[in-house]
């Protein structure tokens, strides 16, 4: 029997994990949910917490607590959990280890390889990170696939049509759109853009700081160093958000956001979206251009799919119907689609029979720089050779020519991005070619560029008269930035040490027993009845604050099943009770 390979959405707000099982992509629960919270965080006694855990204590732990941080994948940025300093690939290795952990309940075995799905527009830095973190939590990235080719193929797992898609991707923290064709089984990607800076993150910030504009307007108090009072807008205003997707005004509501100030408001979904009008019209001019690059006009095409949380925004199926002409489709639940695509890939990789095979692109151009003259001032520009929307794998070969008299050697680049001048590229390597035949100037060089599946730049040049070649291999995942792995593993293995999480697998601490599950339980609705009767006596407002906060955390640690978190919770709240009841 061959390996089972999972697929992985490592999401900005939320990730999911699927397998392929007797042909069809099913998504496997997390803590009884079927999508997880990025949300990774340290409790109180600085044991790690991932997913929903990590989630309910958000507001109350905003120190020890990070999300979205796949905006931050493939920068430098230390994240600070409690005490700790994490890189992006370290927080992403815990989130990327819960799922892994999840998937081996669920299959009972050992899973060691993934496909994990990326952004279209996420660059090679972004994309070498991801698989960095994914090293981290004992994964192989078999392959890394973009979202939107994992929804195509999910959607043709899914239908035997042959059709003309865009894939319209508006998720947490980034945004894509790619055009893809299906037929007979092969989903063939033919262009991507997108924005990895764009997403359901921006509008929570946009309401953010309405919100808090109303709130210093009213109260002459400003919220902008208040973390604690930050997060919980945060959180309310994003249910607010998703609730408006579905009813025309939402109330908001926050006792005490600061000190004795309470918040009160309405948003309509009219205001809401007048907004974000802005955001969405950059995702529009993105769509645009991907029809453009993909020389497809509104008419060929056959559907819109819209995957992502925040597609569900009534606004954008509302824009792209006036824009294109056609009513966007959410056949596939749009938070799952991704996993799904990606546990399709996995099991075509594991050599698992399936409906589809995929073609992909590279949504970044490869060139190389040359001498030009304009106004005789030398300019060294890029040149071109594998252009962005290219199907991968993919060869292009240009000629280029000495510039000097017996110019014995050059120097060849490959340059990855869209500018014309190579300081606003990337430099994806370089090296010389010496020994060339001592002639004028005009000595014709062929340089090749191969791309395969994997990133990797074959870039060969080769004097036309002579034969002599020289070939170099270039990872574009390689040279964009160094992470040091075996540091983040140090790092990781401190925490997991100081947890007591034995073993190598990166496993967040949980107290999964049903029974022990059941007393807290038990425990809790005792604990909030003494609450109850406490706040209904009367109390100092600080701790009337406390005690609700942490009636609410549990209230949700129970929706969730998570017992560990009950626990600690319960303990919190006796303590408060012990002082507070005479
Ligand atoms: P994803 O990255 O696909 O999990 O999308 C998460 C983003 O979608 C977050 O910003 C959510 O707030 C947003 N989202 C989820 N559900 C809705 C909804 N019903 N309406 C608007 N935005 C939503």
């Amino acid at each position: 029997m061959s390996e089972t390979i999972i697929g992985i959405d490592l999401g900005t707000t939320n990730s999911a994990v699927a397998v392929v099982k007797d042909g069809v992509p099913i998504v496997i629960p997390v803590d009884g949910q079927p999508t997880m919270p990025s949300c990774v965080g340290l409790d109180d006694h600085g044991a790690l917490a991932v997913g929903q855990p990590a989630l309910n204590q958000l507001v109350a732990a905003p120190e020890s607590t990070v999300i979205s941080v796949k905006r931050q994948m493939g920068t430098d940025t230390i994240l600070k959990v409690g005490n700790k300093s994490f890189s992006p690939e370290e927080v992403s290795a815990f989130i990327l280890g819960r799922l892994k952990q999840a998937a081996e309940d669920y299959l009972g075995q050992p899973v060691t390889k993934a496909v994990i799905t990326v952004p279209a527009y996420f660059d090679e830095g972004q994309r070498k990170a991801t698989a960095d973190a994914a090293k981290l939590a004992n994964l192989e990235a078999v392959r890394i696939i973009n979202e939107p080719t994992a929804a195509a193929l999910a959607y043709d797992a899914q239908s035997s049509q042959n059709q003309t898609i865009l894939v319209y991707d508006l998720g947490g923290g980034t945004f894509d759109v790619s055009l893809v064709v299906v037929e007979d089984g092969v989903v063939e990607v033919k262009a991507s853009h997108g924005d990895t800076q764009l997403g359901g993150d921006d509008f929570d910030d946009v309401l953010v700081a309405h919100v808090s504009d109303l709130f210093s307007e009213e109260h002459g108090l400003s919220l902008e160093d208040d973390l604690r009072a930050q997060r919980r807008l945060k959180v309310a205003l994003e249910h607010a958000k998703c609730r408006l997707s579905e009813v025309p005004f939402v109330k908001v509501q926050e006792d005490f956001l600061k000190g004795e100030k309470h918040l009160t408001t309405e948003i309509s979904r009219e205001a809401y979206e007048e907004m974000i009008e802005t955001y969405l019209q950059k995702t529009f001019t993105c769509t645009h251009q991907a029809m453009e690059d993909a020389k497809v006009v509104p008419e060929q095409l056959d559907k819109i799919l819209l995957v992502g949380g925040s597609s569900r925004t009534p606004a954008v199926s509302e824009l792209i119907e006036n824009l294109l002409g056609i009513t966007p489709s959410f056949e596939v639940n749009p938070d799952l689609i991704v996993a799904m695509g990606a546990a399709v890939q996995a099991a075509t990789l594991a050599g698992v029979k399936s409906q589809s095979i995929l073609i992909d692109i590279t949504p970044h151009t490869f060139s190389t720089s040359t001498m030009e003259t304009s106004m005789g001032f030398p300019n060294e520009i890029c040149v071109p050779l594998i252009k962005r929307n290219t199907p991968l794998p993919c060869r292009k070969a240009e000629v280029f020519y000495t510039m000097a008299d017996n110019q014995n050697q050059v120097h060849v680049t490959a340059f990855q991005g869209e500018a014309s001048t190579p300081e606003d590229n990337s430099l994806v390597g370089d090296f010389m070619v010496q020994g060339l035949s001592p002639v004028p100037a005009g000595n014709p060089l062929v340089l090749d560029f191969g791309l395969d599946l994997n990133g990797m730049l074959a870039v060969t040049a080769t004097e036309k008269s002579t034969g002599l070649t020289k070939q170099v291999v270039m990872d574009t995942n390689s040279n964009i930035r160094t992470f040091d792995l075996e540091k983040a593993r140090d790092n990781i293995a401190e925490l997991t040490e100081e947890s007591s999480v034995g073993g190598d697998n990166l496993v967040p601490i949980q107290t999964p027993t049903k029974d022990i599950n059941q007393a807290a339980i038990t425990e809790a609705k005792q604990l909030r009845k003494r609450a109850e009767a406490l706040v209904a006596g009367g109390v100092e407002e600080d701790d009337k604050i406390e005690i609700l906060e942490l009636v609410n955390q549990t209230t949700s640690a129970v929706k969730a099943g998570d017992g560990s978190t009950i626990t600690r919770l319960n303990q919190s709240l006796s303590d408060v009770l012990f002082y507070l009841e005479d």
